[in-house]
């Protein structure tokens, strides 16, 4: 494990307690809420490595409470991503037929069409562009396993 700080004007700079404005942050989550306060986890991408924060905030509506508990140098833990499956409901008798694999290459684009349908749907970035491309199990098998590849994967989901 590993630590390093963010000076507070970083911080601010970037929006990180406004994640929906932020461009460095990539995930963010509500770990505990009471009638005062609520802690927020933040997880911050900076140059190649991934960071996690904590900050509170008033749910009194107050604005008066300092979301980096009166710190100047906020302590952030090094922090890496584990994907995980997760489901979509689609009604019974949704008459769509599921498309081909598209599955990818090593340099991340599709490659070729496979005969199996895609039951996964994959969200990844590529040279900084999100992409989306729909796979079948064995493909994505192969994508989440594939060492060393350039894919950096964000979410995999069940069509
Ligand atoms: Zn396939």
């Amino acid at each position: 494990m590993s630590d390093r700080t963010f000076s507070r004007e970083w911080l601010t700079r970037r929006h990180v307690t406004a994640p929906f404005m932020s461009r460095v942050v990539v995930h963010s989550e509500k770990l505990h809420q009471d009638d005062d306060v609520s802690l927020h986890q933040v997880v911050i991408y900076d140059e190649g490595r991934y960071w996690s924060v904590v900050f509170q905030e008033s749910e009194l509506g107050l604005g008066h409470l300092d979301p980096w508990f009166d710190q100047d140098l906020v302590k952030a833990v090094e922090v890496y991503p584990v994907y995980r499956v997760v489901s979509d409901w689609k009604e019974v008798e949704d008459g769509a037929p599921a498309p081909l694999c598209r599955p990818l290459d090593v340099n991340g684009r599709n490659s070729l069409v496979c005969h199996e349908q895609a039951e996964w749907v994959m969200a990844y970035r590529y040279n900084g562009e999100a992409r989306v491309t729909e796979l079948c199990s064995e493909h994505l098998y192969t994508s989440l396993n594939r060492n060393g590849n350039a894919l950096d994967i964000r979410e995999v989901k069940h069509r």
